[in-house]
Formats: structure tokens, C-alpha cells, sequence
């Protein structure tokens, strides 16, 4: 529970020597509990104060790292129940999960067609993060044997699963030390587990089915073991059991402040699921609400492309829109005769007219202008995107030196400035292009001359 300015400031030395540069202890014990100041402000803060403040700021869901060589994936750390009250920063990590008794040519086939998975969204790459094994087989070799084609297919970060500790061990052998999950833990064998996990450096999954109380005590005594990094499984497969302990467990972890089941949540939509159509729902819910980990059972491109665009949209601020660089975009090898265009740097408006102009296959100029990441409606009503600021981007940017006429095209929603973004580039012909970016390739063909 985070402490008061009064709890905080009893800890302090209440000397008011000024060198934290606040006036007085209580001013500056108010600013470190609005999150304002630093504690190592305080030159002469005690050890023991430093421990309570410590244990009274860390996070309710504490942060996991799950390894890879090339790409990580961390998950926890969140701090709100519901997006728009800030914003969730640790997207989940999508996982798939494949079996240890496929043969291995058909495991190192079926691994390699997730990892080729790729897509771009706003300029973004949007990738599987990682693979899970399951210890399908029963068999300690034949999982560390499948854990060792995957590893030597991908260096994503990898989750190993296996109810016998023996057969975790062996895949952990396997793994490369990347600091994978391993798991799960349950109360038959998480002393077993949590030696395995600790020995590796991994991540640790507890499951108790449907009880949090079992499942708060297992995920404190596998803690007390010496693994701290952990994730929780409630067990429920369905989508209200699954939406009911998500959303109970998150409420506990960030309005009681409850430690013991402050982690991160895994997601299995795949069981349960009666079809590869509910399995996807089921993992778009649990990327909505408050999954960490969400491993699917099969992969589908199609599939993979929604729930990762569902997963970026809910995790990108929604106080700070994603943008793109102001400047002047080329694109099919323009020339100074080539039509120049105009829109804003919010980057779903940016990748949409760019991807329109390229596919047109023909030559253009694209400025984009400094509209703080606005969309062009919005720019435009929030005086973010008017004829001055067009004007200023189109000195700024040197944009007569690159073409050998005076034209350019403004979005048709925006018709409006036109007359006036006339009046800023004297003897300019502005053109008024389409509303929509689909029409773009249409209007450079048959418009613009
Ligand atoms: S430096 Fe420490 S002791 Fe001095 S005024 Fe600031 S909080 Fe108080």
C-alpha cells in the first residue's frame, strides 16, 4: 500500500537541512508521496526508512522478463484496472504452444512458419513473441529434445511446459539459459519445480484450479523457495470463469494491494475452447482484460494479425497517439513534376495515404506536418493543422528546392483552408485532394495534372 506525505515523513530525519532542495522534510515527503521527488534526494534517510519506502513503492503486479537472444518479452508492472485511467505498459506476450512428439522435422517446420510470421501496423512489426513446449510425450528426453529443436529454430523467449519437475529439468538443460517460464507449479510438485526454476534463472508458473486462496499460498511458499519472478494460472478455461478470475485477481493486486497474487496472469484460451473460432475469442479477451501471458494451441496468420493489433491498440497510450517523423516522404522515385501531398503525423493517417500512394505505383511527394499526432479532422479543429503550420512545414522543409511547381493537395476534409493556405504561399495553386485515402490512387491518375 503506498504510504501518505505523513507516513513518509515520519521515516525522514525532520531537520529541515534543505539539501534534498525542498524547504522542509514534510515538503519533501509530500512530493515523494505524489511520486515527485526521489528518496536518494535525502542524503541522510536511514537504511531502515529506506526499506519501508521501498516496500511501500514497489509495483502491485510485480514486472516478469521472459528471455530471448533477440527479443524479450516483460509483462506485470501495471498499475490501473481500466486503460483510459492512464494506460497498461506491459503488453501480454502471445505465445504458441506446440507438442514435444511431433517429429522433429514437422516441430522445426511448424516453429519456423510462427517465427517467419511478421506484419506491420503503423509502422510497427508485429511478431509472435514466443514458442511454448508442452511436455505432450511424458517423457523427460523426448520434451529436452524438443525443447533443443525449438531453441536451435528460434532465439525468442521460450515457455516449458511440464507438470514433472525431472522433465522441466531436462528442457532446461536444453533451453540455452535464456530465462524462460517453466511450469506449472502445483501443490503436488512446486518444491521440486521451484528448484528447477531457481537452478535456471527462469520465470515460474503456478496453477491452483479455481481456488485463489491455494493459489496465493503456492505462489508464497514457491517465493519463499527463492524464485520471486512468477506468473499466475487461476485455472479457469472458460470465458466467464476466465474474465471473472482476471478480472477478481486484478482488483486484488492493485485496490488491496494483495502481494501474493500480484503477478502476472497466463491465459490457455486454446483449452476448453470448442473450436479454433472460440479459441480466438477467448485470447482476444484475455489480451483485453488483463492477461500477461497468452499461449494459443494452432497458428493462424490471419488469426495472429487481429489479436496483435487488438493487443497494440490497447496498449498504446492513449495520451500519446503514435507518430511519425514531420518531413518530406518519397515515394516511387518522385521527381520535381511530381505531385506533392499534405497530411498530418498521426501515424494511422500517415500509413494510410502512404500505403495508398505507393500502391498507386505512382511518383509523389507526401509532407507531413508537426500536428502532435493528430488525425486530420482533429489536427485541423484543434488548430494543430491549419494553412500556417502547412506553410511553415512546407519552408521548413525545403520542399521548393525538390519540386519545379507550385501545387499542392490538401485533404478534402480540410477544403476549408484552402483559400487561406493560398494567402501563406503567395502564388501557390492549392489543390483540394480526396476525403478519403482510399481515393488517393484514383485522384493522382485522373485529377492531377
Ligand atoms: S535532505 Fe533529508 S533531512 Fe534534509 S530537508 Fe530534505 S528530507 Fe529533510
Amino acid at each position: 500500500m503506498p504510504l501518505s506525505g505523513l507516513e513518509i515523513y515520519k521515516l525522514l530525519p525532520k531537520t529541515n537541512c534543505k539539501e534534498c532542495g525542498f524547504p522542509t522534510c514534510l515538503a519533501f515527503a509530500m512530493k515523494l508521496a505524489a511520486k515527485q521527488a526521489d528518496l536518494s534526494a535525502c542524503p541522510y534517510v536511514s537504511e531502515e526508512a529506506k526499506q519501508a519506502l521501498e516496500a511501500a513503492s514497489a509495483p502491485p503486479i510485480r514486472l516478469v522478463t521472459l528471455g530471448g537472444a533477440d527479443h524479450k518479452v516483460e509483462v506485470g508492472n501495471e498499475t490501473v484496472l481500466f486503460r483510459h485511467e492512464k494506460t497498461f505498459f506491459h503488453q501480454p506476450g502471445v505465445f504458441v504452444r506446440v507438442p514435444d512428439n511431433l517429429p522433429a522435422a514437422e516441430l522445426e517446420a511448424k516453429v519456423g512458419e510462427i517465427v517467419a510470421f511478421k506484419t506491420e501496423r503503423v509502422g510497427m512489426d508485429l511478431f509472435v513473441d514466443g514458442i511454448a513446449v508442452q511436455n505432450v510425450s511424458g517423457n523427460a528426453d523426448t520434451f529436452a529434445q524438443a525443447v533443443a529443436t525449438v531453441r536451435a529454430k528460434t532465439k525468442r523467449p521460450m515457455i516449458l511446459l511440464s507438470e514433472n519437475p525431472a522433465a522441466i529439468a531436462a528442457g532446461l538443460a536444453k533451453e540455452g539459459g535464456l530465462a524462460p517460464l517453466v511450469g506449472p507449479a502445483t501443490a503436488q510438485n512446486w518444491q521440486e519445480m521451484a528448484k528447477a526454476a531457481k537452478a535456471a534463472n527462469a520465470s515460474i508458473l503456478v496453477r491452483a484450479d479455481g481456488d485463489l486462496s491455494a493459489l496465493a499460498e503456492l505462489a508464497e511458499n514457491v517465493k519463499a523457495a527463492g524464485v520471486e519472478s512468477i506468473v499466475l494460472d487461476p485455472g479457469a478455461r472458460t470465458l466467464y470463469g476466465n474474465l471473472a478470475l482476471f478480472t477478481q485477481l486484478r482488483r486484488l493486486a492493485l485496490k488491496k494491494n494483495f502481494r501474493p497474487l500480484g503477478y502476472p496472469l497466463a491465459a490457455f484460451p486454446g483449452e476448453g475452447a470448442g473450436s479454433f473460432e472460440e479459441e480466438v475469442v477467448a485470447a482476444a479477451q484475455a489480451v483485453a482484460k488483463y492477461g500477461g501471458i497468452v499461449v494459443l494451441d494452432h497458428f493462424d496468420p490471419a488469426a495472429m494479425y487481429i489479436l496483435l493489433t487488438l493487443r497494440l491498440n490497447i496498449y498504446t497510450d492513449p495520451q500519446k497517439p503514435i507518430q511519425v517523423s514531420p518531413g518530406v516522404y518519397e515515394f516511387n522515385a518522385p521527381k520535381p513534376e511530381s505531385p506533392l501531398l499534405v497530411t498530418t503525423n498521426f501515424s494511422l493517417t500517415y500509413f494510410s495515404v502512404a500505403g495508398e500512394v505507393e500502391a498507386s505505383g505512382l511518383p509523389a511527394w507526401l509532407l507531413i506536418t508537426d500536428a502532435e499526432g493528430m488525425s486530420v479532422l482533429t489536427a485541423w479543429a484543434a488548430g494543430k493543422f491549419d494553412a500556417e503550420r502547412i506553410a511553415k512545414a512546407v519552408k521548413a522543409f525545403n520542399v521548393p528546392d525538390r519540386i519545379n511547381h507550385k501545387k499542392i493537395v490538401i485533404p478534402g476534409l480540410v477544403a476549408t483552408i484552402s483559400g487561406e493556405l493560398e494567402e501563406e504561399l503567395p502564388g501557390w495553386d492549392v489543390r483540394v485532394g480526396p476525403r478519403e485515402a482510399v481515393d488517393i490512387p484514383s485522384y493522382l491518375k485522373n485529377v492531377w495534372k
